[in-house]
């Protein structure tokens, strides 16, 4: 029996190339993969993920939630297949933008190898033309493809670093919270189970001072945060 590409977990085997299977059975992989992603991505977007899951042999993994990023992209080494992994936390349209994404990465890489820059134009060329489709097909809500549609006029390297789709994203989250960007001098808010107080904005991120014991910290405007209540501060 064949092994498929993981999703959900990265335990067993990986990769068996599936390319050259039977139609039947492509579209048999294209359902289950389909089926796993349903409650992670917006309505009728699983089956074009699974599609790509499927006909580009990549190892896709639902990952436990990482502070440091939403996603990643491995390029294919040695028999091994292209791995793509993505947060398990994001929101529905988050999870989508960040899986275009890594998927933009292995176009990329399938078409320029490893001569180009991880997010320099060539990168922003498959990723809006990998993204768009999406935008015509009313998978977004109008309030988020507006958002959407100025983050493609432009495309920066991440959702979290294109100030309107950030904003516009935060509000589909489970747990909304802010952006600190949001907040102004003298706000409290909290971040990462500890409270703070804005002081000012420098550039792209805030001075702010650590409630409990008084410290300084810059932290970045695009962090989501909790905003306390007057009374709470
Ligand atoms: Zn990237």
């Amino acid at each position: 029996m064949r092994h498929l590409p993981q999703v959900e977990c990265c335990t067993g085997k990986s990769g068996d190339s599936i390319r050259n299977l039977p139609r039947m059975s492509r579209q048999l992989y294209v359902q289950q993969f389909a089926r796993r992603l349903e409650p992670k991505v917006p309505k009728n977007t699983a089956t074009t993920i699974a599609g790509w899951i499927v006909d580009l042999n990549v190892e896709f993994v639902i990952s436990r939630p990482r502070k440091s990023k939403l996603g990643d992209f491995r390029p294919p080494h040695q028999n091994k297949p292209a791995r793509i992994s993505v947060n398990a936390d994001l929101n529905p349209y988050n999870f989508l933008i960040t899986t275009v994404h890594e998927f933009a990465h292995l176009g990329c890489f399938l078409k320029h190898g490893r001569s180009v820059l991880p997010h320099g134009a060539e990168w922003k060329k498959i990723y809006v033309e990998m993204l768009r489709p999406f935008l015509t097909h009313s998978v977004f809500p109008e309030s988020l493809a507006s958002a959407v549609r100025t983050h493609i006029s432009r495309p920066v390297a991440s959702s979290c670093s294109c100030p309107v789709l950030s904003k516009a994203l935060v509000r589909f989250d489970a747990n909304p919270g802010q952006l600190l960007d949001e907040l102004q001098p003298g706000e409290v808010f909290a971040f990462r189970d500890k409270l703070y107080r804005v002081i000012e904005k420098r550039r792209t991120r805030f001075l702010c001072h650590q409630l409990s014991d008084g410290r300084k910290f810059l932290i970045s405007g695009r962090a989501k945060v909790q905003a306390e209540t007057a009374a709470s501060t």
